[in-house]
């Protein structure tokens, strides 16, 4: 009699619960565990003054594949919106309204072409900014950080100020001098430079949560407030889970989900599970201020603020716009009411529609930890670890991609699939026979 191997998944974000759910397609049981209420770890919805507001407004692109394809898996795809082309309308003091939109022809021509009618860059900027796309396609390995890529490719402070800082600060959720070149280059040639469609910009219409809860639905069990605060283990394997306040699980495998630090604490000794450096990840804040007018103020779903704390706004609802600062580290600690003001007055200062709308009140949403990133030479980990039935994932490890949805989706896939074989290669050195790796875990387990 054989019966499916119980893997111990820790963290309901987007990472933990994809990983969970490529188990369960595969016949395992799972069991999630989430030291908090809700489902989606970062990327949840929750209420505020009686409507239920996400934690934070987020995005992703056309190039996100496994997330738009995780979107679809769980039935959402009619709540999704997907721009046609990619459009930007770019707010900003001293100008009215602009727009930054790709052309029909391939990438990276499409950009260039919308250059062409975009006022806030001069002639030569334009060529510098073109020069520069060209050079990120063939530079596969760059030196040092961002920030100082862009010098080296003489980007005048306005090409920074209008074109690069409002698209990359966001996507990587740093300043460009806290970020290698490696990874600014990576989201330049994946979303700009590939294909013309890569960078069409696509957000839930529905509240984030909905991502999350139907992907524990697909789960076996859900533990909700129940931190995993070590592990039990026989020699080298993980046989259980201890949750906080002293019970236990059993398990035949384990999937990690976590931020680092939280990793850290879990494993007890970290470097002998294989990790190294784990204090080395620094954290990154994202603050959003969520305002409720009168009245429509945006006159468009989204837009980017040129020279403003506010990088882009959102108008999420008829009068309900939320408004998101990234790499927003002089501002995580500010009291509500004075970020609830600023966000006002910057809408203001470039929406005449928005100065003139009532404010009918405001909230603030701040995540100091919204993002992780390596300091300077210190390599994000993978899915594997030094035990055989553990793996790691999360959006901060090694996928590729910056700390996003996709990288917390792509770790999820990256560490079921580890696991998977793990456990069918630990199956088979015991005798099993190959073919359907489930079967072979239940035999030996
Ligand atoms: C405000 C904001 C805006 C963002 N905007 C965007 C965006 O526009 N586009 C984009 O792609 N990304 C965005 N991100 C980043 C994105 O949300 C995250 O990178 C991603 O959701 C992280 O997923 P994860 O599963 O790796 O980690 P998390 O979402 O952090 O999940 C980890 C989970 O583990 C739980 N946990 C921790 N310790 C324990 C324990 N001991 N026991 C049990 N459970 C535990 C936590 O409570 C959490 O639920 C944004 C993030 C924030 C905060």
């Amino acid at each position: 009699m054989t019966r499916q191997p119980r893997v111990a998944v820790v963290g309901a974000g987007l990472a933990g619960l994809t990983a969970g759910l490529a188990l369960a397609k595969r016949g395992w049981r799972v069991d999630l565990y989430e030291r908090s209420r809700l489902l989606g770890g970062k990327a949840t919805s929750f209420e505020v003054d009686g409507h239920e507001v996400d934690c934070g407004q987020h995005v992703v692109l056309a190039c996100c594949t496994a997330t738009l394809d995780l979107i679809e898996e769980l039935g959402l795809s009619d709540s999704l919106y997907i721009q046609p082309r990619f459009e930007v309308t770019v707010l900003s003091r001293r100008r009215p309204p602009a727009h930054l939109r790709a052309s029909a022809l391939p990438a990276p021509l499409h950009l260039m072409a919308g250059f062409a009618h975009y006022p806030h860059l001069s002639t030569l900027d334009r060529i510098q900014v073109g020069s520069a796309l060209v050079a990120a396609r063939g530079d596969r390995t760059p030196k040092g950080d961002m920030a100082a890529w862009l010098r080296r490719h003489h980007q005048s402070t306005r090409a920074l100020r209008a074109f690069w800082e409002p698209f990359l600060v966001p996507a990587l959720n740093a300043p460009l001098d806290r970020v290698s070149a490696e990874m600014g280059l990576f989201v330049i040639r994946t979303a700009f430079l590939g294909d013309r469609d890569a960078a069409r910009i696509a957000y839930l219409t529905v509240p984030l949560a909905r991502l999350a809860e139907a992907a524990a639905a697909r789960l076996d069990g859900v533990h909700l407030r129940q931190a995993v605060v070590g592990l039990h283990r026989q020699g080298d394997r993980v046989t259980g889970v201890k949750l906080s306040g002293g019970a236990g699980a059993a398990c035949d495998a384990c999937v990690i989900a976590v931020p680092p630090t939280r990793l850290s604490a879990i494993l007890e000794d970290a470097p002998a599970s294989g990790f190294d450096g784990l204090g080395a990840f620094a954290a990154m804040p994202i603050v959003d201020v969520h305002l409720w007018y009168d009245r429509p103020v945006l006159g468009c779903d989204f837009a980017a603020l040129l020279n403003s704390p506010v990088q882009w706004v959102f108008e999420k609802s008829p009068g309900y716009v939320c408004c998101s600062l990234s790499a927003a580290d002089d501002l995580v600690q500010r009291p509500e009411r004075e970020l609830v003001e600023l966000a006002r007055s910057e809408l203001a200062s470039v929406l005449p529609q928005a100065a003139r709308a009532r404010l009918l009140r405001g909230a603030a949403t701040r995540d100091p930890d919204a993002t992780f990133i390596p300091a300077p030479g210190v390599h994000r980990p993978g899915a594997t670890t030094a035990l055989p039935n553990l793996v790691i994932a999360g959006a901060w490890t090694d996928t590729g991609w910056p700390a996003t949805i996709e990288s917390a989706v792509r770790s999820g896939q990256t560490a079921a699939l580890t696991l998977f074989s793990k456990i069918a290669g630990w199956s088979s050195a015991k005798g099993g026979r190959s073919g359907d790796a489930a079967l072979e875990v239940a035999r030996a387990v």
